[in-house]
């Protein structure tokens, strides 16, 4: 048995076999690049890193769903529910209209079980709250918002366009609606120390996610990150550590997450050509969380034993 709540496995028991998601490129633009909300886009993002092979937005929804299942079972990963993961840009910001069309287009497919619609925290109402709790009651749906840090210097300094209050209404709002909701986090965002890191996790906690993704900080060529990142090291605290301290940052982070939340990723991993710099020493997701698993084990420790718990 794991000695954390696996993504995988939780979502295994809610449909009933293996799951496996495909990636989606509405060709939806971002409000924080096309002057919705700002322009230039947070200064971490590359969207080009986000996106696989198969997913190419001169295909069709249904084209990318088709091309995904087969992408996947040529590698050897059929699955038993495939769930249409709307992943690239922003997949709340157009008209209800075409969020119905493209919404519907994905769990009109026969293979597709549910959509997991990917967002910024400030781009969600109740109008597309209420499309999707429709949907949810034929298919599996879920939200997961991009929130990358429970600070809101961090999220003003990185260009995110959005404050933690936001975070927290738009998770709200989704839960009200008994949708499932998923965040991620971004591990060592300029001015954030590994204490902050670990004690941001209660604030994560009283969010009432139901599954959550950390991804280590990797600078892409070209952002304006990566100017800072060349000018001012000094400010990113997680630079140069190693794939064994990463580890044992994330076994904290574990223990004092709400065990309830599904963990989902520990890291990333984007294509080397597309960055300047990626702490971990190039380390394998697998053998990463082979790691954390080990070091979990061999101390005995579970996720949550060192949260305090709340009466959410
Ligand atoms: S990370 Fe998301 S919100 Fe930020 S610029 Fe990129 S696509 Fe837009």
């Amino acid at each position: 048995m794991l000695p954390y709540n696996d993504y995988g496995n939780a979502m295994r028991q809610r449909l009933g076999g293996r799951v496996q998601k495909l990636a989606i490129d509405a060709a939806l633009s971002c409000p924080n690049r096309d002057g919705t909300i700002a322009y230039g886009g947070c200064t971490f993002c590359l969207n080009e890193a986000f996106s696989p092979a198969y997913c190419r937005t001169a295909h069709t929804i249904t084209e990318q769903i088709d091309q995904g299942i087969a992408f996947h079972a040529s590698r050897g990963r059929s699955a038993e529910y495939y769930i249409a993961y709307f992943q690239s840009g922003t997949n709340t910001h157009a008209s209800i209209d075409t969020l119905h069309k493209i919404y519907h287009e994905a769990v009109n497919h026969p293979k597709i079980s549910g959509i997991i619609i990917g967002t910024r925290p400030d781009c969600i109402s109740s109008e597309i709250l209420n499309l999707l709790a429709d949907i949810a009651t034929r298919k599996y749906v879920a939200v997961e918002y991009g929130i990358e840090s429970t600070l809101d210097s961090t999220l003003h300094h990185v260009n995110r366009g959005h404050t933690f209050a936001d975070a927290e209404h738009a998770v709200e709002l989704t839960r009200q609606r008994n949708i499932d909701v998923g965040a991620h986090f971004i591990l060592g965002l300029p001015g954030e120390s590994r204490e902050h890191l670990i004690r941001q996790t209660e604030a994560i906690n009283a969010l009432g996610l139901n599954f959550i993704k950390f991804h280590q900080l990797q600078i892409y060529r070209s952002t304006a990150m990566a100017s800072e990142w060349l000018s001012h090291p000094e400010r990113f605290a997680l630079n140069n550590i190693t794939a064994e301290e990463y580890a044992e940052l994330i076994v904290e982070i574990i223990r004092h997450l709400d065990p309830t939340i599904s963990i989902e990723r520990f890291a990333s991993q984007a294509p080397r050509n597309l960055l300047l710099h990626s702490p971990l020493g190039g380390v394998r997701i697998d053998t990463l969380r082979s790691k954390i698993i080990s070091k979990m084990t061999s101390t005995a420790t579970t996720q949550g034993d060192l949260w305090l718990g709340s009466d959410r």
